[in-house]
């Protein structure tokens, strides 16, 4: 090979790089029907985020063009814009509730209202973003229609998701939340019938229990289930959390399969490193999971739970993208399209958009 050659070829080499780097679609969507995703040659890290956190708890957030940035550079196609299902007060330095205990944390309407206005200043079509309601007080159910009805005034037709809500959250009892009651929970129907008429999914913080009592928690969710089978729920990390780590990995699928058997509306929401550092890591146990999502492929939604607080930068929104995404590699062909590259989320929201075929998939 002469010397001539061998540059051109590398530039060759540098121009295809290039050119998969800057393309949106990645995936080889970009004519649908025509290509398929090789997943011996791209990337195995999920194209949707169904559940990213556009703004913190308090103090600064990120930009929302740097954002949205970080899910081009990063090859998420799409994104549910969550607020914040807990703030800290303004005059509040902190910005992260676990670090200021006694410190009351509620939900609120300002974040809802930033990405809002956000969102319709420019208005996105790559990444394609799904605002959602976070400032539903599932304690309080009484203030949620007019809430709704507010939004629908300030902002028609803006908001297509609903949550990240908290039914139950260990990690904020020390900021004063305490778990939705069993009255509560009866109280919800007014504003669930309003997601259902509208089609709206609801993604749902509920811990499962914690390590001494792992289920504590669990008829809080199943009554929700029982009394709204037909809304769209997402249950939000499965139920686990940092106080559940130590959990069996066989009876926590179980339930699981228990309550998708059961209630065909219910999805998994896959999000939040913990999920992964804590189970699917284990020796043995990330196959026990791609078994189970293998066999329910259309069942699952993932998502970073990545918070934008202005202390993060690219890198943070790249690894946890690339750590909760580690299990898509275990998942079987039927499920890597349904979960990874977007199927179950785009069939969620009533998207036109449908993922690529795997490549030599059946
Ligand atoms: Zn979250």
């Amino acid at each position: 090979m002469s010397h001539t050659s061998r540059r051109l070829g590398m530039a060759g080499a540098v121009l295809t790089a290039v050119a998969i780097a800057a393309s949106p679609a990645g995936a080889g969507s970009a004519v649908a029907g025509t290509e398929c995703f090789d997943r011996a040659r791209e990337p195995y890290t999920s194209q949707v985020d169904s559940h990213l956190h556009f703004r913190p708890f308090g103090g600064p957030a990120i930009g929302f063009e740097e954002l949205t940035g970080y899910l081009n550079k990063s090859g998420v196609r799409h994104a549910s814009m969550y607020g914040i299902g807990q703030m800290l007060p303004v005059n509040s330095p902190c910005t992260y509730y676990l670090n200021c205990p006694g410190t009351p944390v509620v939900p609120s309407m300002k974040n809802d209202f930033a990405n809002a206005e956000n969102y319709l200043a420019a208005k996105p079509k790559d990444p394609e973003l799904a605002v959602s309601m976070t400032f539903m007080d599932l304690n309080h159910p009484e203030t949620i229609p007019p809430g709704i009805a507010l939004y629908d005034k300030e902002f028609p037709g803006v908001f297509r998701w609903a949550g990240e809500v908290n039914l139950v959250k260990q990690a904020l009892f020390p900021n004063h939340h305490t778990a939705a009651t069993s009255e509560n929970i009866k109280n919800w129907a007014p504003f669930m019938k309003v997601l259902r008429d509208r089609g709206i999914p609801i993604t749902i913080h509920s811990d499962l229990g914690n390590n001494a009592e792992q289920t504590k928690y669990l008829p809080l969710m199943e009554q929700t289930l029982r009394l709204y089978p037909a809304n769209k729920i997402v249950w939000a990390h499965m139920g686990l959390s940092k106080e559940l780590t130590t959990m069996d990995p066989d009876r926590h699928i179980k339930i699981m399969k228990r309550l998708l058997d059961k209630y065909p509306d219910l999805t998994l929401d896959l999000s939040w490193r913990v999920l992964e550092d804590n189970y699917f890591s284990k020796p043995g146990v990330r196959e026990k999971y791609a078994a189970f999502f293998d066999r329910y492929p259309t069942r699952a939604i993932p998502g970073t739970d990545f918070v934008a607080s202005r202390d993060k930068d690219y890198n943070t929104y790249a690894q946890e993208l690339e750590v909760t995404s580690r299990i898509n590699k275990a998942l079987n062909d039927r499920a890597f399209r349904d979960i990874a590259l977007g199927e179950n989320y785009y069939r969620l929201l009533n998207l036109k958009e449908s993922a690529p075929r795997v490549c030599g998939a059946a």
